[in-house]
């Protein structure tokens, strides 16, 4: 058995259409409209959320005489009154590796704009397990013992359910599925695997507040702080209201407005 570290890859974010945009603004009569959004993200949220009212610039909408200025100034007040839908447009995908099945399902329990594709274990096999050692499993020798040795044990179930039922010379994949899905059933909990995990920006921003916090579970800790850390730096006008503390060696990202 191996010992791992939960590893987190930003491998898609959402990107503007150039020509569409330019098109509708030319539609709107804003065709010189610009932003200084730091992202595609942010410059897609601020487009989504001025075209509410049309405050490109002033005069669009008779009732608009005054519009604020910059993607930071325009997003800071999303954030304030609460208008988070037009986070909404604005997706990140990850891939969550290295991470057990307590983490992904604690992960799916958050359904409201996210996706999910879960490497199966009905169809990779288990031949060789790893997992993640928690923090407070590392203080005790005599715990960390008892805790690779359970897991060598169930490694070593893995191989000998292999042997027994000759999965290898199975030549009909149906049933060398069936057999794959009725090892894992002696797998731990905490065997390490693989989840895509999809989630725009508002979504976002409520499970980095959730997972974060101090009472979450240590290891959807480390991965959501590994999160707000490239999601802080990517988009930072919509987490400029996060502060960050560490509490147990971990961070804690709070938003200075919650639920947007
Ligand atoms: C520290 C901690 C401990 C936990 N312990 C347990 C536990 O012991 N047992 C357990 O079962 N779960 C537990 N959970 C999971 C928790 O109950 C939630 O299921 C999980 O955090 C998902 O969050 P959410 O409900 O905000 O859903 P999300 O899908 O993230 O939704 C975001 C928001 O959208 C709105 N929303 C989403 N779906 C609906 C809906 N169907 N109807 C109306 N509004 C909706 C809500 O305002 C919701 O907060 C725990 C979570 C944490 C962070």
């Amino acid at each position: 058995m191996k010992f791992v570290e939960p590893k987190v890859f930003l491998v898609g974010e959402t990107r503007i259409a150039e020509e569409g945009l330019q098109a509708y603004l030319e539609h709107v009569g804003a065709p010189d409209w610009e932003t200084d959004a730091p992202s595609g993200s942010e410059r897609l949220s601020e487009v989504m959320g001025r075209l509410c009212y049309r405050s490109f610039e002033p005069g669009l909408n008779p009732n608009v005489t005054r519009v604020r200025e910059g993607n930071a100034r325009y997003l800071g007040h999303i954030l304030e009154v609460g208008h988070g839908s037009v986070l909404e447009h604005a997706v990140v995908n990850f891939v969550f590796a290295d991470v057990s099945r307590v983490f992904t399902h604690e992960l799916v329990r958050h359904r409201a704009g996210t996706a999910v594709s879960q490497e199966s274990l009905r169809f990779v096999r288990l031949d060789r397990l790893s997992a993640y050692a928690p923090t407070h499993i590392q203080e005790s020798e005599e715990g960390m013992e008892v805790f690779v040795k359970t897991l060598e044990q169930l490694e070593e179930v893995q191989r000998k359910l292999a042997e027994i039922y000759a999965i290898d010379d199975e030549k009909h994949f149906d049933r060398k599925k069936k057999l794959t899905s009725a090892f894992r059933r002696v797998a731990p909990i905490g065997v390490a695997t693989t989840v895509g995990w999809s989630a725009n920006l508002r979504a976002l921003r409520h499970v980095i507040e959730m997972r974060t916090a101090p009472e979450a579970e240590e290891e959807i800790r480390l991965v959501f702080g590994k999160v707000y850390e490239t999601v802080r730096e990517r988009y930072p006008n919509v987490f400029s209201d996060y502060e960050l503390e560490t509490v147990d060696g971990l961070p804690w990202a709070r938003p200075g407005n919650r639920k947007v």
